[in-house]
């Protein structure tokens, strides 16, 4: 079975409102809790983690998380995992090619976990590949960009991998804390739109210049 990479990011479609709505990461910033009691100039910030129906095990999402954090660290942000839950798997047919394009798994899981709480979270729900004619796809889904409170993102894991999966969730993480899509090849992004097609399988990846600029004004905009 072959597996290909598509992340697919539903902000473009909407570069306009959130480059708007970015001037509004401050709301509700400013507030003690939001930064780390330990180091000041680092900004927390809280991940809510879903496992839908064992879609990866608790020690890889560890893993997966441990790569995120470190690469966000040297960013100075502290990615704190809050709350982490299981739960069932999405109807087999919201892994369909289709239905992921008409956006029904994003959705279907935005909906699930969608409470007043998530305000405070990132909210990011890792779950089964996508299949269409016998080809297994893994990527993800975010909407908006510096969604650092009440962010959503949706990971499709490719079982059992770390770094790909990896790939993926700080790519969809790095747009909620406010990069955009990064074309550079030298050395290939975490932001490019392709990645997964340039990283080869044991190829670490870095966030470019650019999506560092861009993730810093993003979380200085919440300070
Ligand atoms: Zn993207």
């Amino acid at each position: 079975m072959s597996y290909r990479i598509l992340i697919y990011t539903y902000n473009l479609l909407f570069c306009a409102f959130f480059a708007t709505a970015l001037l509004g990461c401050g709301q509700g910033g400013g507030e003690e809790s939001f930064r780390s009691a330990n180091s000041p100039s680092m900004t927390v910030v809280k991940l809510r983690v879903v496992i839908a129906g064992n879609a990866i095990s608790e020690d890889l999402l560890h893993q997966m998380l441990e790569i995120s954090r470190s690469r966000f660290l040297n960013m100075g942000i502290a990615l704190e995992l809050a709350e982490l839950w299981a739960d069932e798997p999405e109807p087999d047919e919201m892994l369909e090619l289709e239905s992921f394009w008409k956006r029904q798994s994003y959705d279907y899981w935005k909906s699930r976990w969608d409470s007043p709480e998530s305000e405070a979270l990132l909210t990011i729900v890792y779950t089964r590949p996508l299949i269409s004619n016998g080809v297994t796809y893994y990527g993800g889904w975010s909407e908006g960009e510096c969604r650092p409170l009440g962010g959503f993102a949706l990971i499709h894991t490719k079982p059992g991998h770390l770094l790909k999966n990896a790939l993926a969730d700080s790519h969809e993480k790095g747009h909620l804390l406010g990069a955009s899509h990064d074309q550079s090849l030298d050395p290939p992004s975490i932001m490019h739109p392709d990645a997964g097609a340039y990283l080869g399988e044991t190829e670490d990846a870095e966030f470019s210049p650019k999506s560092r600029k861009e993730i810093q004004r993003c979380i200085e905009n919440i300070n």
